[in-house]
């Protein structure tokens, strides 16, 4: 489903992303843990093409987002094409980013009618099968600002299903949450995982990790330093820097 080769990715002169190999097959769960800054944002930005890589090769399900070598372009697609698998890439941000003047209801309803031309009964059907999904039907009608931050995350969460994905990237789905209320949207990423939902998720819940992922990913200075199976990275970490990341979050 992705496959990424020798990705770099620089800003002005400092070089974030340092040559990333990263593979994850449809129906997997893959997370990516690391310190801050060390690119696992961006690294998400690259897969669905929100940032240009300057060297490496991007693929989501067998489409080549970008290609260039030696800093030479050899392929892209069109910007066009580009805008519409990006709309086939779920994003959940860190800080639920929901339409602040859009209901619940709305906020899952709109993308699905301006990018997916749905009709609006097919986007408002759809957007109460999601909201009962993510356990929200009965805060259909209710605004952002009326809505606790798991409970946003959960629309957010309900917003990028809606334009039936091929794969969601989230990015420190509940770093912006009140302890208590990570469990709620943790309990959604399972379920999604157990559905057989392709995901990446840059996440510092170790718990979750363990639970959920196919695959672990330790990102640290713009390079994977290891991956493996949850067992072999959380419990048998091989590198000095992924032992020295765990005992400060577990
Ligand atoms: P992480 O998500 O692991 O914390 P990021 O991918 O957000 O790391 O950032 C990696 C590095 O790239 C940081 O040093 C950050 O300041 C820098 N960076 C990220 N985005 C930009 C940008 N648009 N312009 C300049 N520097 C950036
Ligand atoms: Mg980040």
């Amino acid at each position: 489903m992705i496959e990424l080769t020798g990705v770099h990715k620089s800003f002005g002169s400092i070089e974030v992303l340092r040559g990333v190999d990263l593979s994850a097959k449809a129906g997997t769960v893959t997370v990516i843990l690391g310190p801050s800054g060390s690119g696992k944002s961006t690294l998400l930005r690259c897969i669905n093409h929100l940032e240009k890589v300057d060297r490496g090769t991007v693929r989501v399900d067998g489409e080549l987002i970008g290609y260039r070598q030696n800093g030479n372009r050899l392929h892209e697609l069109s910007e066009r094409q580009i805008l519409k698998q990006r709309a086939r890439i779920g994003f959940v941000f860190q800080n639920f980013n929901l339409f602040p003047h859009l209901t619940a209801l709305q906020n899952v309803a709109e993308a699905q009618i301006s990018a997916l031309r749905r009709t609006t009964s097919q986007a408002y059907e759809k957007a109460h099968e999601l909201l009962e999904l993510v356990d929200l039907w009965d805060r259909a009608g209710a605004y952002p600002r009326q809505l606790s931050g798991g409970q946003q995350q959960r629309v957010a969460i309900a917003r990028a299903l809606a334009l039936d994905p091929k794969l969601i990237l989230f990015d420190e789905p509940t770093s912006a949450l009140d302890p208590e209320l990570v469990g709620e949207v943790l309990d959604v990423l399972r379920d999604l995982a157990a559905r057989g939902t392709t995901m990446i998720v840059v996440t510092h819940e170790i718990g979750f990790a363990r639970e959920a992922a196919d695959t672990v990913v330790f990102m640290d200075d713009g390079r994977i330093v290891e991956r493996g199976r949850p067992d072999q990275v959380l419990d048998n970490p091989q590198h000095e820097r992924t032992r020295a990341f765990l005992s400060k979050v577990l």
